[in-house]
């Protein structure tokens, strides 16, 4: 089975673009929602984050304030260091455990990592797909959605990997502008699972990366 990787940056498509995988029954996992999941109280990795930044991460109720983390990590390297220290081995490994698990031996399986190259994840993958648009495409989806301002899609945006460096470095990618039809949007998403089917059956670890019509 390969292991398939689906990143690209904020607002871009990566759900929109797993659904459609799923729909073609693909197993698909998501890294942040496993992530979210083990940090919720009774885990080992709720424990362990408050052990290293103490009480003061918990809101009310006693579950993890990701505000209140994510601003203990933003101006501090080492802090955040320290936490993808404790995150990425346990998502790593539930992830891993969810992959055992499945009940046929699939092709593939798709896991969708938001920041998969920033945590320099893709050694792990057999190929990896980038949802990719333009940023612009991003401030305005992701602003309509969440109701951020647009500023701070753009800061976010600006944190993350720029477009050219991840499309430089995906397998495969597929367009989803503002341009692009539910149907264009499917017909990407069938080429690319026949390539992958056809590379789990050559068993050759990447396949030329098609040539893209941007
Ligand atoms: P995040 O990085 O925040 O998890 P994502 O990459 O998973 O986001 P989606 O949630 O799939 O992106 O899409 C972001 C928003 O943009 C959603 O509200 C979605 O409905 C919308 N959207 C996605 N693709 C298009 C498109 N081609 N045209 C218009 N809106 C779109």
């Amino acid at each position: 089975m390969l292991r398939v990787g689906l990143t690209g940056g904020i607002g871009c498509g990566k759900s929109r673009v797993g659904d459609l995988f799923a729909s073609l029954g693909v197993p698909v996992l998501d890294a942040d929602t496993i992530n979210r999941e083990l940090q919720a109280p009774g885990h080992d990795l709720y424990a362990a984050i408050i052990d290293h930044f103490g009480p003061g991460v918990l809101d009310a109720r006693g579950h993890l304030d990701r505000g209140a983390l994510r601003s203990r990590i933003f101006t501090d390297p080492g802090e955040r260091q320290a936490l993808e220290a404790l995150v990425h081995p346990a998502v790593e490994a539930a992830i891993e455990e969810r992959l055992a698990r499945l009940p046929d031996r699939p092709a593939y399986a798709l896991i969708v990592v938001p920041l998969l190259f920033e945590a320099g994840w893709e050694q792990r993958f057999d190929h990896v797909i980038v949802v990719d648009c333009d940023p612009f495409e991003q401030v305005e989806r992701v602003s309509r959605r969440d109701g951020r301002s647009p500023a701070e899609v753009e800061a976010i945006i600006e944190a993350q990997m720029n477009r050219e460096e991840r499309r430089l470095r995906a397998d495969s990618t597929i367009h989803n502008t503002g341009k692009t039809t539910d149907a264009e949007l499917a017909q990407q998403v069938a080429d690319c699972d026949a390539r992958l089917r056809q590379q789990a059956t050559t068993g050759s670890r990447r396949v030329e990366n098609p040539p893209q019509n941007t």
